[in-house]
């Protein structure tokens, strides 16, 4: 029986389908665990409706993170999750929409709307250089770090982090060189070099994946893109998820991709789906295990790789990419979630 002292809730996004069936299943798990300790703290993404729904129906004191500034995170997503208000069914009206179903939201049948956050994110643009600014909106804790366009998927987990740290009791300056010395998890668009740049990216649901393809788009070199999909138990035996992505992502920037591999146990679902996205299936090429996955980004005309995988296959890709990397001092750069 853990009774922690702060919950930190970030997001809630369709996941593995066979593990949880449905997001509200979900969530009333989540909601009935937190019945037995009513002295947590709830600290709750505002700019998520479903947590925000969730955090109403529980009597725990609760505090909001949100981002104000309405930058474009890219939000062309077909795989919104969660667009419906979780108390009347009404489709939520969004003023402002980031990703997934993360944005600024209102009910125009019920009035269930986005709480004003406690911590407030603001990012301001000045000449290519982007600073997050974190305030409370109650007291003077502030905190600005200096960020950059890779680091824009990752704003919601340092807000949240930040948010936290305040909450806590921690002097901004202590939080401050945390964030300074903060390193992403591992296979989150970790770099490698071999004959060229390649970039390894953990995706472990469709709005990974989206992020992941928005992040590939924005590279202008010629790019080999490697997509790796298993089905073991860690990854979710149900696969149907492709078909949730948007892979056709990748389809608007095809003149800049000169070719794609795929590998994995479902090697060929993720060929198919490639070609119902409108890829060319001649710039496709199936490869049978990861070292050969690995051989044709290197060998291959492009100028840069970059393989998105999921979860079972991150290791072995990474032990291999490690193995044959040329520039010890690659560090990979924050992360996506
Ligand atoms: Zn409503």
């Amino acid at each position: 029986n853990m009774k922690p002292h702060i919950i930190v809730f970030t997001n809630i996004f369709r996941d593995q389908l066979d593990r949880y069936s449905e997001i509200d299943a979900l969530l009333n798990i989540i909601e009935t665990s937190l019945e037995k300790s009513y002295d947590t703290v709830l600290l709750i993404n505002a700019d998520d409706p479903s947590l925000v729904n969730l955090g109403e129906r529980l009597p725990h004191v609760k505090y909001f993170y949100g981002i104000e500034t309405a930058i474009d995170m890219g939000s062309q997503d077909l795989a919104v999750d969660s667009v419906f208000c979780k108390k009347c069914g009404h489709r939520l009206d969004y003023e402002h929409y980031y990703y997934g179903q993360l944005g600024h939201y209102t009910c125009n049948k019920c009035g269930f709307k986005r709480p004003i956050p406690d911590f407030q994110a603001l990012i301001e643009d000045n000449k290519g250089k982007r600073k997050l600014i974190v305030q409370n909106k109650d007291t003077d804790f502030k905190i600005q770090v200096d960020i950059d366009s890779s680091d824009t998927y990752s704003i919601y987990n340092m807000l949240a982090a930040i948010s936290c740290g305040a909450l806590m009791g921690t002097a901004s300056e202590t939080v401050s060189r945390g964030l300074e010395s903060y390193r992403p998890q591992l296979g989150r668009m970790e770099k490698f070099y071999i004959q060229k740049p390649i970039t390894l990216n953990l995706a472990k649901n469709p709005v990974g994946f989206n992020e992941s393809m928005k992040i590939v788009s924005q590279d202008v070199n010629i790019k080999t893109v490697a997509i790796g999909i298993n089905d073991l138990p860690q990854d979710g035996l149900d696969v149907s998820w492709l078909w949730d992505t948007n892979f056709e992502i990748l389809l608007e920037t095809d003149d800049a991709i000169e070719n794609y591999i795929v590998f994995g146990w479902r090697r060929y679902d993720m060929a198919l789906r490639l070609k119902y996205a409108g890829i060319d299936p001649d710039k496709v090429t199936i490869a049978e295990n990861i070292e050969d996955a690995v051989e044709s980004i290197v060998k291959g005309a492009s100028e840069a790789g970059y393989i998105l995988l999921n979860y079972s296959l991150l290791f072995d890709t990474q032990k291999i990419l490690k193995g044959r990397n040329e520039d010890a001092k690659a560090n990979p750069v924050p992360s996506v979630s």
